[in-house]
């Protein structure tokens, strides 16, 4: 291609810069040439030329310009081919330990083949989850280039091949049907006219919900019943309407009205939605309460909230004296909190006759949760749901991962407008598919529509939150990449396809080891038909699943097993214990815990000393009960009163409890990441004590943003460790322990982490391996720990994940007579 005079004179230019030797003008401009190489191919354009050059016109003699260019050009590909190497400075902003958190690992071959690919923990430097799509592209380019020329009109056509590569074959197995004709449409949007304020808007849109036909009715089933029954598809308006139609009624006179959430995210969104549509500020007449965070105040009178915090609320207030009407929402997720509400509620409602109780589900199963509550009426909702066709895939998929993205990218380019939905199983997982996909759209370019990424998840900050529920700009489609909140806790319109993988994660728990762990498991029929019904509320829709028929009709349960058969129950044994229920085994559960796991969690809260031999909560046990933290963890800051280092301890509860987002490990600046993490770990004291360094060394910058950047810390996750911190404090003035430091002596803090941790302690093998004293099982220090190359002989650990091995996190050295002074009980020496 012939140079414009502007370009000439540029290159002239920089040849100047050349033979001046001005590297780093040099490196900014190719890395520009490799960054835009994803928009317009230029860096293959460049190598062309230079091949062009030195083989085409061999022996040609060129001009002084002409050669001046050709030299330019060398070094700029050579330049910019090294950033191919270091480039992803942005995009690969991974932690280390995310490569396995929350034990998001299954055994099953197919997650496996994901895990391999993206972040195998042991890969270390081979790990680029984007070698793979580099391959791909550089494969695709240079075939669109070969065949097509460079900017050959016909290529526009081709766009759907440049996709499908990798296409993924899938066919039609079946239409749900809708419960609503096609001619039955409601008109599109509501004309409103631009002078209406957004109040106007929000009021108008909210008489446009299917609940809303039915609100006179739902008002008087209220009126004349104690306990209601409450079931309506996702999206029909339960969670935000009902609550307010309530409050118009006038029953936010006489208490509040509370609405429980299983998730954080819902019910913060949700909260901040009515609040908007009401008119009112967050937080005011109109707030949430989870766990950690109390936006509420005393004008509240509707409150969201997690059900866990309701159940925490009962300890203040066995009669939930202060509310008028309790609205167990999305009761169908059958969380543990939830199973244990429906138990207290249901014996209240039978001496406070004020109390109104509703119970609110998504799935037409609703004679259990009638039964349960004494047959109690049920309130049907007719639902608007338009047809949706089901796909499934010809063949298993190996990797769901890579197949949600290929499907995803199909989806974009073959299919009319509609916004997609994809559900994944958790954050990780999530980053990784945004990446992915951003990375994937860029190599498009203008070919295809915009695609807007929007993530959501439970730790995502509350501004990105708001994103989804944007509507999608004309001409652009919406991607949402969903935990298993979308499914229906959260409902977002526009949705036209979804593209289920078949997974989810779930919490298991193992009586017997007394160790729980969090798998990706496949979902239930019932959950997948939830995901389908996403894509039909606006109008007819497509369900994309990552399975075949086969996989569907025989791999899957019909429905998911209750939270409460498979988790640690200590913790609700502890607040039943608190509430005086004492007659664990009688307690009306609607699906009673195998009695195995209550057994365990009796025995782990003697051992904790919180029950005494007959079972009855000990002072320690009340104590620990004001924490609404894990019992192990609740324990510890308890024993730190003994050990005169209550500031310590829960300066390293309130860092263990942000979970394993401290640290962050930018892939270009690794090592000086890992020297960073590594300097507080001087003397080997141990991640416990580490973590306390540096919340203390934050705190003294005056907890100083630049300190964090630094030191390759995340700031949001030291906030939150601050936030949690705060609370904590003010918990240990109720339970009347002092707020002493002992930073002086390491071994008292250590010692009061092993009183709440002793039964998570480790010996080495002569293999270089541990086995945990307990419960016998091989486990290894994990390799982000300060002490995986130290390997003390004893250890205490915090939790253990299990990745491609069974690895213990945040460790801390340990002296075995300590177990024996500390629980005497469980430990004894042997002779
Ligand atoms: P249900 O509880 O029956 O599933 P919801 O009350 O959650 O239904 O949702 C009713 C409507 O409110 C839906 O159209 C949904 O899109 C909208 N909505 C809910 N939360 C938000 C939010 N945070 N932002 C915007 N719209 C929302
Ligand atoms: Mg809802």
């Amino acid at each position: 291609p012939k140079l414009t005079k502007k370009e000439e004179e540029e290159i002239i230019r920089r040849s100047q810069a050349l033979e001046q030797n001005d590297t780093l003008e040099l490196r900014k401009v190719s890395r520009q040439v490799y960054l835009q190489k994803r928009r317009d191919q230029k860096l293959l354009e460049l190598r062309d030329d230079i091949i062009d050059h030195e083989y085409l016109f061999e022996g040609v003699k060129l001009t002084d310009a002409e050669e001046r260019e050709l030299r330019y050009k060398k070094k700029i590909y050579e330049l910019a081919k090294e950033h191919l190497e270091d480039f992803d400075d942005i995009s690969e902003y991974r932690m280390p330990e995310a490569y396995d958190q929350e034990g998001g690992v299954n055994q099953e071959k197919r997650f496996a083949a994901a895990m391999q690919r993206y972040r195998d923990p042991d890969a270390g430097d081979k790990m680029n989850p984007f070698a793979e799509q580099e391959a791909w592209e550089e494969h695709q380019i240079g075939k669109a280039t070969l065949k097509f020329g460079s900017k050959n009109g016909k290529q526009a056509a081709d766009d759907y091949q440049y996709v499908f590569e990798d296409g993924i074959d899938f066919i039609k197995a079946s239409v749900m049907d809708g419960v609503q004709a096609e001619d039955e449409l409601p008109s599109e949007e509501p004309d409103v006219s631009s002078a209406k304020s957004k109040l106007e808007k929000l009021q108008e849109e909210r008489k446009t919900l299917p609940i809303y036909p039915y609100r006179e009715e739902l008002l008087q089933a209220v009126h004349d019943h104690q306990v209601l029954v409450i079931v309506g598809e996702t999206g029909s308006g339960k969670t935000t309407q009902i609550p307010q139609y309530l409050h118009e009624a006038g029953y936010s006179k006489n208490g509040k009205i509370g609405c429980t959430q299983p998730r954080r995210v819902a019910a913060m969104s949700v909260a901040a939605r009515v609040s908007e549509e009401m008119g009112v500020k967050l937080g005011h007449e109109v707030g949430y309460s989870i766990r950690f965070e109390d936006c509420t105040s005393d004008k509240t009178f509707l409150k969201y909230m997690t059900d866990g915090m309701l159940l925490r609320e009962f300890l203040g207030e066995p009669d939930l004296a202060s509310y008028s009407v309790v609205m167990v929402d999305e009761a169908h997720e059958r969380t543990l909190s939830t199973d244990i509400l429906f138990g207290l509620v249901k014996d209240i409602t039978r001496f406070r006759k004020d109390l109104k109780l509703l119970i609110s589900s998504a799935t037409l199963d609703a004679e259990k949760f009638s039964d349960y509550f004494d047959s109690a009426p049920i309130f049907k909702i007719p639902g608007r749901r338009y047809p949706v066709e089901i796909h499934f895939t010809t063949a298993p998929e190996a990797d769901y991962i890579d197949a949600a993205i290929v499907t995803v990218l199909q989806i974009h380019v073959t299919q009319p407008p509609g916004d997609i939905l994809v559900f994944l199983t958790g954050q990780e997982e999530i980053e990784t598919v945004d990446e992915i996909l951003k990375h994937r759209t860029r190599g498009l370019g203008t070919k295809i529509a915009e695609l807007i990424i929007c993530p959501i998840y439970a730790n995502l900050p509350t501004e990105l939150q708001a994103k989804i529920f944007e509507p999608t700009p004309e001409g652009a489609r919406k991607v949402v990449l969903a935990t298993n909140i979308a499914e229906t806790s959260l409902t977002i319109d526009g949705i036209k396809y979804v593209v289920d993988p078949g997974f989810c994660k779930i919490k298991s728990y193992n009586p017997r080891t007394g160790m729980e762990s969090l798998l990706i498991n496949p979902i239930s029929k019932a959950s997948a038909m939830q995901r389908a019904g996403r894509s039909g509320r606006t109008g007819p829709g497509k369900c994309f699943r990552l399975y075949t028929a086969y996989n569907y009709h025989h791999d899957l349960d019909d429905n998911t097993v209750p939270e409460i058969q498979r988790t640690n129950l200590a913790n609700v044994v502890l607040t039943l214990k608190s509430l005086g229920i004492h007659d664990l085994v009688n307690f009306d559960f609607m699906d009673p815990p195998p009695s195995e796991a209550l057994l365990k969690a009796l025995e782990q809260l003697f051992a904790l000393n919180a029950l005494n031999s007959r079972g009855e909560l000990t002072k320690t046990g009340r104590r620990m009960a004001e924490f609404p933290l894990d019992p192990m963890l609740s324990k510890m800051i308890v024993a730190s009163d003994k050990y005169k280092c209550a500031e310590e301890i829960i300066s390293v509860a309130a860092m263990l409890s942000v979970g394993n987002s401290i640290f962050y490990r930018p892939k270009d600046k690794q090592v000086h990441a890992d020297n960073a993490r590594m300097n507080f770990h001087t003397g080997n004291v141990g991640d416990h004590i580490a973590l306390l360094t540096v919340y203390n060394s934050w705190k003294e910058t005056n907890y100083s943003t630049q300190w964090c950047y630094e030191n390759f810390i995340q700031v949001r996750s030291m906030k939150r460790a601050r936030d949690i911190r705060d609370q904590l404090e003010g918990l240990l003035e109720r339970v009347e322990i002092e707020l002493t430091s002992n930073m002086n002596e390491l071994d008292a803090i250590k010692k009061a982490i092993t009183s709440g941790f002793f039964h998570h302690s480790a010996k080495l093998q002569k293999t270089g391996a541990y086995r945990t004293v307990k419960n016998p099982q091989t486990v290894y220090i994990h390799p982000s720990s300060g002490l995986a190359q130290v390997l003390p002989r004893w250890v205490i650990y915090h939790e253990l994940v299990l990745t491609t091995k069974e690895y213990m996190r945040q460790v801390t050295e340990l002296k075995p007579e300590w177990l024996v002074e500390i629980a005497p009980h469980y430990y004894q020496l042997k002779d």
